[in-house]
Formats: C-alpha cells, sequence, structure tokens
C-alpha cells in the first residue's frame, strides 16, 4: 500500500486531532477481582488491562533475593488485538517490550522493602492501535498503586512522532507505520526524569528538544488522569455505605 496522506493542509491528522492532541482516554482501576493490583487504560482504539499479584513467595525459593523483591513483567498482545491473528505465545517484540517496561518500573517501586519475594506484572493489550507500549506502562504503573506497592512516583508514558514532516502527539497506528517517527518516552513527573526513551525512524537534532517537549505535556495530562482514577476508587462510598 502507498503511504496515505496523514495530515491535510488545515493540520487535521487522520484521526481528527491536531498535532498536539492525545486521543480520548479512559482510566479504570482495580478493575479485575483476582488479582492484588489492577487496571484498564484506553487511548483511542488501543485497550490495555493490567494485573498485579504480590509482594508473594518466590517458586522456586532459591530465585529469590535476599535485599528485594524481584520484579517480573510479562507484555503481551492478544491474537486478536491487531488484524492479522498474532501467533499465540510471546514473540521477540514481545519479550523485548516486557524487559524495557520492567526498567522502567523498577526506577520508582520500593523493591527494597520486599526482600525475598516477587512482584510479577502481567500487562494484556487487548486491541493494538499504535502506542501499546505506552498504553501498557500507563496502566501498569496504575495497578502497581491500586496493589499498594510503595513507589516514588507514577510512570506516565506516551509517544511523539514526526508524520509528513510535523512533530505529533500520541501517533496512532497509521501515523507509527507510515509515519518518519516514533519515539515513546516514559517518566516519572515527580522527578522529571525519563525512564524509557525509545526512537524508531529518524528526526533531527533541532527537533528533537522540541520532540520531548511535546512529550512532556502530554505525560503531564496523562499523570493528572491517573492520579484522577486513583482517587476515584479511593474516594468512592462503599456500597451500602455512607
Ligand atoms: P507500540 O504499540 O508501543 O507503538 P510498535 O511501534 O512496535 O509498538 O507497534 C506499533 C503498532 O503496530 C502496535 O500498536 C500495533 O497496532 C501494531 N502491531 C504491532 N505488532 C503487530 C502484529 N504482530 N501484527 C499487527 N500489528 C501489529
Amino acid at each position: 500500500m502507498s503511504k496515505p496522506k496523514l495530515i491535510t493542509e488545515d493540520g487535521i491528522r487522520t484521526d481528527g486531532r491536531r498535532f498536539d492532541e492525545l486521543r480520548p482516554i479512559r482510566m479504570e482501576v482495580g478493575v479485575l477481582d483476582k488479582s492484588d493490583g489492577s487496571a484498564y487504560v484506553e487511548f483511542g482504539k488501543t485497550r490495555v488491562f493490567a494485573a498485579v499479584f504480590g509482594p508473594r513467595e518466590v517458586h522456586p525459593r532459591h530465585l529469590s533475593l535476599p535485599d528485594r523483591a524481584i520484579l517480573n513483567c510479562r507484555y503481551h498482545m492478544t491474537s486478536f488485538s491487531v488484524e492479522e491473528r498474532k501467533p499465540l505465545g510471546m514473540t521477540r517484540r514481545e519479550v523485548e517490550l516486557s524487559k524495557v517496561i520492567r526498567e522502567a518500573l523498577e526506577t520508582v517501586v520500593f523493591l527494597e522493602e520486599f526482600p525475598r519475594t516477587s512482584i510479577d506484572i502481567y500487562i494484556e493489550v487487548v486491541q493494538a492501535d499504535g502506542g501499546t507500549r505506552t498504553t501498557g506502562l500507563t496502566a501498569a504503573s496504575l495497578a502497581l498503586a491500586d496493589a499498594g506497592i510503595p513507589m516514588a512516583d507514577l510512570i506516565a508514558a506516551v509517544a511523539v512522532g514526526k508524520v509528513d514532516g510535523q512533530l505529533v502527539l500520541d501517533l496512532n497506528d497509521v501515523e507509527d507505520k507510515y509515519g518518519e517517527a516514533d519515539m515513546p518516552i516514559a517518566m516519572a513527573p515527580r522527578f522529571n526524569s525519563i525512564v524509557l526513551l525509545q526512537l524508531n525512524g529518524r528526526i533531527s537534532k533541532d527537533e528533537f528538544p522540541k520532540a520531548l517537549a511535546l512529550a512532556k505535556k502530554g505525560i503531564m495530562e496523562i499523570y493528572r488522569l491517573q492520579r484522577e482514577a486513583l482517587k476515584r476508587k479511593y474516594s468512592a462510598t462503599p456500597e451500602g455505605g455512607m
């Protein structure tokens, strides 16, 4: 297929957004019964669940660490999350994403508070339309907070990129596929620290700081929505309560 036009002369993107707009976002915590913490996050058509178990005993025991918890993370896309069925099981891409997501989360979780245990995070992408690693990270940090795991901050993430020569925030799947660059970024906003930054494609030296500023703007909004989602759950009046 030849490259579709991604931005009109009036600056409108394929899904009607301007260059600096996020997709419609939905977030909810405590969505699953059987995990210790959970979250559902939606960025447009990208939809992701995250479930957290632990801190819990490590099996086999000799794999446990005497001075801290082990953080296990599995990022997985369901076979029906994309147009062409994704093969069952973990692809190389999913193994790589599980690793970079874990490394980003390890920067904020107080693992040393739970020696000899593991904290297990499962990220399930149920519908993919670009930005699944950033949506997965955003959901995972919410699920960790929902599980009551002590953290220095939440992680909020979004991709920025370049399409039809223009920097844009929060790429969707067509923009990711046919654009010139895709740069997922995750931050611990309280410390203004970047905990994940990847770049697929090319952007110039001059564009880089502009792209970063655009991502930060999106991340601050995502961070606000995360805190709101947590407050919604914990300030809700219990059923039948006062
Ligand atoms: P991210 O989802 O974090 O942007 P990628 O840049 O690797 O990660 O993927 C971009 C998008 O490509 C995904 O969000 C998804 O919509 C699509 N995609 C990824 N893997 C597959 C696959 N196996 N089959 C079809 N589409 C895929």
